[in-house]
This record gives structure tokens, C-alpha cells and sequence, in this order.
């Protein structure tokens, strides 16, 4: 059955699916939090041939929105993933280096562990030596527990599944309240089918229960969802419909 209020946000006119992928800043009276870093520019062996040497404009288009690269204090992975951890890092004169110097990279202790067990593979250890190891050499790697409260405003929630130790990122403030999800959601369509994995899911079933108990609570709250790579308008309000649910404005 057509999911139909995908359209015009998250598919287009034939019902092909849009994402997108973010990354997130939340500021606060004493903090800058980047979350989630993207692909990064200047990547090699990446399996999807257009995130190889990308040339991108996301640092001059986070400077010009008001956040120069030194003055993010704290960066969030809410899993080690490809499209997550790219600006982690930046390439200057041959070398990778931290592109955030001035911030602690936070990473799930059990994601990290997970990770570093597959060097093996191809191309994490691809993305693991360029994005990740670099960070970690230059001493700015905090390893955390997936329930981490970063400061009295933000603290991140455990939504695994998609990873061993993926995580989502909760925002309380004024009375008011946000998720941002990483990608124990990939696609609004999930919310309408929340029995669908994505293919990039470590374990589809645990990916499926996280989806079904995160909507059951979500759902008929003010929190605000907002989708690392939900493309169009990009967050909203989980309502039931039907056996499922959908996202309204
Ligand atoms: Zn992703």
C-alpha cells in the first residue's frame, strides 16, 4: 500500500525515496555540539563510488551559519558509520588531521570496540584509518557509554540495532524536547513500517524492536524527531496511523 504523505518531503512524483545526510549543531549557553559529521571531503575507497573525493562546502557553509570549525567544543558520533564520521577529519598537506582541534570526539565504547574488531574488512579500515584512527592518535577521543549525559541539556539515548552501540541524541530545553535519531530510523517510510530494515542494519531484528519501541513513545508527544537523513523538511511529530504511525509538521 503506497505510503502516500512521503510525498513531496521524503519521495519524489514516482515514489523513489529522498535522503539526505546531516550533520547537526546544537549550541547552548556554554557548549557547541557537532553532531554526526557527514562524508568529509578528499575519502578514498568508499564502496559508493560518488562519496570518493568529495570537494564539498561544508566547512565554509558551517562558518558562514556562524560555527568556524575551532569553535565546536564537543563532536557526536552516534555510530562509526561511513556517512557519519567524515568530517571527523580533514586532509592538509597529505596528512588527515582532526578537523575540529578544539573539540572531544565523543564514541560509543561498545561501537568502537566493534569496529576496530572488523579492520580486517576492506573498507572499514578504510574509513576506521581515515576518519577515526587519526582523531583517536591526537589524543582527542573520549570513549562513552551509550546512555552518556553531555551536559545539562543533552545526553544521548541507546538506539542499537542499526550498529552494537548506536545512539541517538536527546535535547531538553525551556520545557521543550528533541531527538535527533542517527540512524536507528534511515527513512520516514519506517515510520509507516517500522518492520522495514535497512540493508546497512548490523541486526535487523533488534534495528526492528528499537523502531517499534522508539515510535510507541514517541508517538502523541511534543518531542520533536529530527532525521540525520531525512531529506525535505527534516523533523517532526510522530502521531499513530493506522497499526503504524507517520510524521506531521
Ligand atoms: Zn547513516
Amino acid at each position: 500500500m503506497p505510503i502516500n504523505w512521503l510525498q513531496p518531503d521524503f519521495a519524489d512524483e514516482r515514489g523513489r525515496l529522498k535522503m539526505s545526510i546531516h550533520a547537526l549543531v546544537a549550541e547552548t549557553p556554554s557548549r557547541r555540539i557537532l553532531m554526526d559529521t557527514c562524508l568529509g571531503n578528499d575519502k578514498e575507497n568508499r564502496r559508493i563510488p560518488n562519496w570518493n573525493k568529495l570537494h564539498g562546502s561544508f566547512l565554509a557553509d558551517l562558518a558562514a551559519a556562524g560555527y568556524p570549525r575551532e569553535s565546536i567544543d564537543t563532536v557526536v558520533c552516534t555510530h562509526l558509520h561511513v556517512d557519519h564520521v567524515g568530517w571527523n577529519t580533514m586532509l592538509v598537506d597529505g596528512s588527515r588531521v582532526p578537523t575540529f582541534p578544539n573539540a572531544r570526539y565523543l564514541m560509543g565504547r561498545v561501537e568502537f570496540a566493534h569496529w576496530t574488531a572488523q579492520r580486517q574488512c576492506y573498507d572499514v579500515a578504510a574509513v576506521l584509518a581515515d576518519s577515526v584512527t587519526p582523531v583517536w592518535a591526537a589524543g582527542l577521543v573520549d570513549l562513552v557509554e551509550t546512555d552518556h549525559r553531555i551536559c545539562d541539556e543533552i545526553n544521548l539515548v541507546p538506539t542499537l540495532g542499526h550498529t552494537p552501540g548506536h545512539v541517538s541524541v536527546r535535547i531538553a530545553s525551556r520545557g521543550e524536547e528533541a531527538l535527533i535519531t542517527g540512524d536507528f530510523m534511515h527513512h520516514p517510510c519506517q515510520i509507516a513500517r517500522p518492520d522495514w530494515s535497512s540493508t546497512a542494519d548490523t541486526d535487523p531484528t533488534e534495528a526492528r524492536h528499537t523502531r517499534e519501541r522508539m515510535l510507541t513513545r514517541l508517538s502523541d508527544t511534543p518531542i520533536l524527531v529530527i532525521g540525520t537523513h531525512f531529506a525535505g523538511r527534516t523533523a517532526g511529530h510522530i502521531v499513530p496511523d493506522g497499526g503504524a504511525f507517520r510524521l506531521v509538521a
